[in-house]
C-alpha cells in the first residue's frame, strides 16, 4: 500500500555525475519537498533517461527534472533535450557553474529551459527553494493530468491501430502499446473476453474494453473535452491548427468566451512537423508537437475550450447567432466564428495505395511510426518541405531514405536550407523525375512499382514504409452554399470578395467584408484555408490573431 503510494506521487529528478554533489541535491529537495513529492536522484543522463523511461511506463507523473551541465557522455542539455521528448511537461532547470552561463543561456532555446542555477545554492532557502516553489506551482497549474496508462492493444500492420495510437500520440495523451503477438498483449485481450479478430483493444485506466473504438469514442473515454460547456460563445473558431489556436489564445486573453472545435487532434498540420526551423523565436528550431503543447498550454491558461474529435459539418446563421453543427447533429452557437480548417493531405492514387495505407503506406505521420523504422529501407514521397523534413527525421534510424520526386529536382519546391540538409545526409538519396505506379503487398506493403518520367521505365523495389507528402487540399464542402469559395475550395475573404469595389452578393452592410472576413458578416477565416494564404505556420498564427481583432471590431458594431 506504501509503495503503491509512493508510486502515485509526482516526481522530483536529479541528475549530476558528481555522487556528492548529487547526495547533495536530493537531500535538499527532499528536505522541503519529500513528503508531497517522490525525489529520484541519478548520476548519468543515461540513467536518469532509463529513470524516465521507466517512470513513464508505468504512468508516473515528473513535475520537475534538474539537471548538472558539466557530465561526460551526455551533457545537461542534450539529456533535457531527449527528457522532454518523454516528459514534454516537467519544468527544466540546468545546474551550471558559474563559467557555463553562456552554455545555460543558449540551453534556454534549444531545450525550453525554465531555470538555470548557478553552483553551489547554498543557501537553498534563498537560491534553490525559491526556483523550485515556482516551477512546481506552473507545472500544478498546467499539467494536473490524472496518473493514468490507457493500453493499446494492436498490430502493427493493422491500420486502425496505427490510427488509434496516432491520434492519442498527437493529443498526449499516455498510453502504452502491447503487440497483440505477444504474451502481456494476449494476456491483455484475454482477460477483455476479446478474439483479437477485431484490432486494436482499448483499456482505459478506469478498466473500460473498447474494441476498434473511433475517434470520438475514444477521445470521450480518455479524458479529452468532447463537448461544450455553455451553448453560446462570444467566438467558436473550427480547427485546432497554428490558426486556431493562435485565434483561441488572443480570443480568450481579451475576454471572449471562446470555444474551439477540433476534428482529430491540435496541431494541424504543424503538429506533425519533426522540426520546425523557419519559427520566429526558435533559433534552433521546434518540433509541431513541442509548439503545440505549449499553445495549447497558453490557450487553456486563459480559458479557452478546446473539443476534440468532433467534427465540425455545418455552418447556419440564425439572425446575429452563428450556429455551428456536428456531425452527430448537435451544435453550439456564436456572436462570431472563425475558420481556420486548414488543408489536408492529398491521396496518392495508385492502385493498391488505398488498401495498404496504414499498412506500411502513411501520409504525414512519421513522427510516430519513426521508431519503427529503424534500420529498414524507406521511401518518402514528395518534394517539397514537408517531405524534406520527414526525411531527415526518419533518416536518423532508418537504413536509407529514398525521397521520390515527380519533377527533375528539389530546388523548385524544397527551401534552400532543407535541400542542403537533404543532400548532405549519406543515408537519404534523391530519385527526381520519379512517380509511383503501385503498391503492393497482403497484408502489409511489400513492393512498390516505381516509373521514371523521363524514360518510362519501370522498377519493382521491395518496400515496407512509404510516406507520402504531396501537397494538401482545403475539406470546405460544408460550407457549400454558405461561405464563398475558390473553385479548388479555399476560403474567400475580405478583397478577394469584392468585385469593381462591390461586396459580394446577399452582402448587406454599408461597409465592405472586413480583411479576413468571409461573404457571411461576422465569419472570419485564417491561416491555410484562406485562398492565397502563404501556408506557414508564422503566417497561420498572425492571421489567428487578426481575425481576433477583426472579430472585436465585428462585436463592437453589431
Ligand atoms: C510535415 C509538415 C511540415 C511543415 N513544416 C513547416 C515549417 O517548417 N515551417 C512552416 O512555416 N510551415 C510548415 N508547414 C506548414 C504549416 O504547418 C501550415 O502552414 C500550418 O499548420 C497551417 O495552419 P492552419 O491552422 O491554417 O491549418 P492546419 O495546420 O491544417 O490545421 C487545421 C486544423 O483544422 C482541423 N479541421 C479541419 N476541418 C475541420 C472540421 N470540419 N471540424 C473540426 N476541425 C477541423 C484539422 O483537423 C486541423 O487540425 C508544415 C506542414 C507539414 C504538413
Amino acid at each position: 500500500m506504501a509503495q503503491a503510494a509512493d508510486a502515485a506521487r509526482a516526481v522530483i529528478l536529479t541528475v549530476d555525475d558528481d555522487p556528492g554533489v548529487s547526495r547533495a541535491v536530493a537531500r535538499d529537495l527532499r528536505r522541503r519537498y519529500g513528503e508531497v513529492y517522490r525525489v529520484v536522484r541519478a548520476e548519468s543522463g543515461e540513467s536518469a533517461l532509463g529513470a524516465l523511461h521507466e517512470l513513464k511506463l508505468r504512468g508516473g507523473l515528473v513535475a520537475v527534472i534538474l539537471a548538472d551541465y558539466r557530465m561526460p557522455q551526455m551533457n545537461g542539455i542534450e539529456f533535457l533535450e531527449q527528457a522532454l521528448d518523454v516528459y514534454p511537461g516537467a519544468r527544466r532547470v540546468l545546474l551550471t557553474a558559474y563559467a557555463d552561463t553562456n552554455a545555460a543561456i543558449d540551453a534556454i532555446n534549444v531545450v525550453d529551459l525554465d531555470h538555470y542555477l548557478l553552483k553551489p545554492w547554498d543557501p537553498p532557502e534563498e537560491k534553490l527553494y525559491p526556483v523550485v516553489d515556482d516551477l512546481l506551482e506552473t507545472w500544478r497549474a498546467t499539467d494536473r493530468r490524472p496518473v493514468a496508462v490507457t493500453k493499446v492493444i494492436g498490430h502493427r500492420w493493422s491500420a486502425r491501430s496505427w490510427g488509434v495510437r496516432e491520434f492519442l500520440a498527437r493529443n498526449e495523451v499516455p498510453y502504452r502499446w502491447y503487440s497483440s503477438d505477444e504474451a502481456e498483449g494476449r494476456r491483455l485481450l484475454c482477460a477483455a473476453g476479446a478474439d483479437g479478430l477485431r484490432l486494436p483493444l482499448v483499456i482505459t485506466p478506469d478498466g473500460t474494453a473498447l474494441i476498434e473504438p473511433n475517434d470520438h469514442d475514444l477521445a470521450a473515454r480518455v479524458g479529452l473535452a468532447t463537448t461544450p460547456a455553455a451553448r453560446f460563445y462570444d467566438l467558436a473558431i473550427i480547427g485546432g491548427g497554428p490558426a486556431g489556436l493562435g485565434a483561441a489564445v488572443y480570443g480568450a486573453s481579451e475576454g471572449l468566451r471562446t470555444v474551439l472545435v477540433e476534428r482529430s487532434a491540435t496541431g494541424g498540420q504543424a503538429g506533425q512537423s519533426s522540426r520546425i526551423e523557419n519559427y520566429l523565436g526558435f533559433p534552433d528550431g521546434v518540433s509541431g508537437a513541442q509548439l503545440t503543447d505549449r499553445a495549447r498550454r497558453q490557450a487553456a491558461k486563459f480559458g479557452a475550450e478546446v473539443l476534440t474529435a468532433r467534427e465540425v459539418t455545418g455552418l447556419e446563421i440564425n439572425g446575429a447567432a452563428r450556429v455551428v453543427r456536428f456531425s452527430d447533429g448537435s451544435a453550439v452557437a456564436a456572436h462570431s466564428v472563425i475558420l481556420a480548417t486548414g488543408v489536408s493531405y492529398q491521396q496518392l492514387e495508385a492502385p493498391g495505395v488505398a488498401d495498404l495505407t496504414g499498412c506500411g503506406v502513411f501520409y504525414g505521420s512519421a513522427l510516430t511510426e519513426a521508431a519503427a523504422c529503424q534500420g529498414h529501407d524507406v521511401y518518402v514521397v514528395g518534394g517539397a518541405n514537408s517531405a524534406g523534413q520527414a526525411a531527415m527525421y526518419l533518416a536518423r534510424g532508418a537504413k536509407s531514405v529514398a525521397i521520390l520526386v515527380r519533377g527533375p529536382s528539389l530546388s523548385s519546391s524544397m527551401s534552400y536550407y532543407l535541400v542542403q540538409q537533404v543532400t548532405s545526409t549519406p543515408t537519404i538519396s534523391v530519385r527526381t523525375n520519379t512517380v509511383v505506379e503501385a503498391a503492393h503487398g497482403t497484408h502489409q506493403l511489400e513492393q512498390l512499382t516505381l516509373r521514371d518520367t523521363a524514360t518510362g521505365g519501370t522498377e519493382l523495389v521491395d518496400a515496407q514504409w512509404m510516406f507520402v507528402f504531396i501537397g494538401a487540399a482545403p475539406r470546405t464542402d460544408w460550407l457549400e452554399g454558405t461561405v464563398l469559395r475558390d473553385p479548388r475550395g479555399f476560403i474567400l475573404a475580405g478583397p478577394d470578395l469584392t468585385a469593381d469595389g462591390r461586396p459580394p452578393a446577399g452582402w448587406e452592410l454599408d461597409r465592405p467584408p472586413y480583411h479576413l472576413e468571409t461573404n457571411v458578416p461576422g465569419v472570419f477565416v485564417a491561416g491555410d484555408a484562406r485562398a492565397e494564404s502563404a501556408k506557414r505556420v508564422a503566417s497561420a498564427v498572425g492571421e489567428g490573431a487578426m481575425a481576433v481583432m477583426l472579430v472585436h471590431r465585428y462585436l463592437e458594431q453589431s
